[in-house]
């Protein structure tokens, strides 16, 4: 791999392309990933293959969705088709309707889609049984972020709403070349049959969370003017337990979830 990277390739800045040559931070990855030899997962940009010819042998199969189509062509001749199924395409649009379910989708991801690959996945819940990825390591610590913290925000609230998300282990830059500007972690996303808590209705739920953490230094009353008149919602937000001057910053998702179900109530 590495000789190939040394040759003609040039890494394609726009896909995000800094690839995994740290052979012990590749074990470290393969091995928390817990592959086992039935199953078939989905290995998300794979690039020259640097997780995927170690994963390989512990598992069934591989589906790798890889964008860039010399990487693509590589992929295909240096592993057999049997094990390794290549879509050279966008996994933003990849057709989920092909593979079986539920797996598991694993990638060391191009990090500025981090958020939409995230998101496709927590929306294809049906097609998911967890996502093991790595991420910047500031993007990480937002994932798993608890109230209080200035990490805290909608991306927290929501991925911790649909999945069990683990910050298991840094990963420094020289693991990658080429060496990246920052830092990166490896992440783990165990997506829950249930949401978190259970609310009456997801998608306001999920409007509640987003508006609330859209200026996230106003208070929520402030926040969550575009939901109703400013007595309703002190009322709601007394009725929810909270104080009036509370900042989203502060919510738990239980505390969110209560408060969505009641301020659904009060809409007109
Ligand atoms: N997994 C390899 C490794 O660890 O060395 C490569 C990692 S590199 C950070 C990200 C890979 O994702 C690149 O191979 C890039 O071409 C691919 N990629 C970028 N955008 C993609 C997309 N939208 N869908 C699928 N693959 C993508």
């Amino acid at each position: 791999m590495e000789d190939f990277l040394r040759g003609t390739f040039v890494p394609k800045k726009r896909l995000g392309q800094n690839f995994l040559v740290d052979k012990r931070v590749v074990a470290r990855i393969v091995e928390a990933c817990e592959l086992s030899a039935d199953e078939t997962i989905l290995e998300i940009g794979p690039g020259t293959g640097a997780l995927t010819r170690e994963m390989m042998p512990l598992v069934r199969r591989i589906i790798a969705v890889e964008t860039d189509r010399q990487l693509a062509e590589k992929l295909r001749t240096d592993f057999p088709a049997d094990k390794l199924e290549v879509h050279c395409e966008d996994f933003l649009r990849f057709d989920l309707a092909q593979v079986p379910r539920p797996l598991k989708a694993v990638g060391n991801l191009p990090y500025y889609i981090s958020s939409p690959i995230i998101g496709r996945v927590l929306k294809e819940r049906e097609v998911f049984s967890a996502l093991f990825m790595t991420a910047q390591l500031e993007f990480g610590e937002r994932l798993v972020a608890l109230p209080g913290s200035k990490d805290y925000g909608a991306l927290s609230v929501l991925v911790q709403f649909y999945a069990d998300t683990k910050l298991l282990f840094r990963i420094g830059n020289q693991a990658f070349r080429p060496v990246p500007k920052v830092n990166s972690c490896f992440i783990r996303m165990t997506l829950r049959n249930q949401p978190a808590i259970s609310v009456k209705d997801v998608q306001f739920f999920e409007k509640v969370v987003r508006l609330g953490f859209l200026q996230r230094r106003k208070t929520l009353l402030n926040a969550l003017a575009s939901l109703g008149r400013k007595d309703m919602l002190a009322s709601v937000l007394s009725s929810s337990g909270l104080p009036t001057q509370v900042r989203a910053e502060n919510l738990s998702v239980q505390d969110f979830g209560r408060l969505a179900d009641l301020l659904l109530e009060a809409q007109p």
